[in-house]
């Protein structure tokens, strides 16, 4: 064979098949755990198929390979052009077809357009991480975290919007609580130990709250219908609490690294746990805009009462 072919072959562990052959362009090879720089070094049960050293170009070009990190940038760029689509498909039919107001498609602008800017700042760390510079992948990963917050910030604003319709004193305080907290988050983020692994557990707890902290305006929304037994609270309070679970799997399986911490090595390229996080987010983002839009026709339908305004 001869010496050029066999430079760009490189074979890879896939489920329990030892030698699966793959062509990588050259100038990309792949690395396992053992070989590459210290910064990538994250996940020990991922044993192979890094890419490291690697100058800009090379990196976007990595985007046809088959790494460990293909399927966490295909899954939030496939992430990116559903909710670009959704955007569209709501601006052009869903929208005018709910009769809907000028601040409905600003409420649903931002929705879409946070989600959007959340998966982007994914795919851009997943594709930059391997750059030689360990500098330049610092910079992704902060833009990364960075998205998620949007991310949330993305929730927050249709669901807070939709839950106090009826009463914008409430919807002020909530909108601007959570404007804040984002913030807040976003001000630490730019702190040097940020990124750190000092920081790791403060990064968890500091995203933690910031979701978590929607079980507040969520209780008070319930309280102020007239609890369990009002027909909206039936309606829309099992979907939230949905969204709750989908964002806590999410969040058990990205610091767990469940499932590959039980098989070390054979999840290297096909259903490791960033890989399964990268997904319910997805998932999540979509579960929540179907309920937004869901509730914005119910508020349509039926218009404020005197009872939910004072309450
Ligand atoms: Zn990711």
């Amino acid at each position: 064979m001869p010496q050029s072919i066999l430079k760009s072959t490189h074979y890879i562990e896939l489920g329990s098949y030892q030698y699966w052959p793959v062509l990588v362009p050259r100038g990309i090879r792949l690395y396992t755990y053992e070989q590459i720089p210290v910064f990538l070094k994250e996940n020990p049960y991922i044993t192979d198929g890094y890419r490291a050293h690697l100058p800009s170009k090379l990196c976007l070009k990595s985007i046809f390979i088959l790494s460990n990190e293909t399927v966490n940038i295909w899954s939030h760029l496939l992430g990116f052009l559903l909710f670009f689509s959704l955007g569209v498909n709501d601006m052009a039919t869903v929208l005018p077809s709910a009769g809907a107001s000028r601040e409905d498609y600003v409420i649903y602008s931002i929705g879409l357009f946070c989600f959007q800017v959340c998966m982007l700042c994914s795919v851009g760390y997943h594709l930059f991480c391997c750059h030689r510079s360990e500098k330049t992948c610092r910079r992704w990963l902060a833009l990364d975290y960075a998205g998620i917050s949007v991310g949330i910030l993305g929730c927050y604003v249709p669901g807070v919007f939709y839950a106090f319709y009826c009463n914008s004193f409430w919807r002020q305080v909530y909108l601007l609580t959570v404007l804040a907290f984002i913030l807040a988050v976003f001000a630490a983020q730019i702190h040097p130990l940020y990124l750190t692994q000092q920081w790791k557990k403060l990064r968890s707890v500091m995203f933690c709250s910031v979701a978590g902290y929607g079980i507040i305006p969520a209780c008070h929304w319930v309280w102020l219908n007239g609890g369990f037994d009002s027909e909206i609270v039936k309606v829309f309070f099992p979907r939230v609490m949905i969204m709750y679970l989908i964002a806590a799997s999410a969040f058990l399986f990205y610091v767990s690294k469940i499932p590959e911490r039980y098989f070390p090595g054979q999840l290297n390229y096909l259903g490791a746990s960033h890989q399964l996080w990268h997904v319910l987010v997805v998932v999540m983002f979509y579960w929540w805009h179907q309920t937004a839009i869901y509730i914005m026709k119910y508020r349509h339908n039926q218009p404020c009462t005197d009872y939910s305004s004072h309450g």
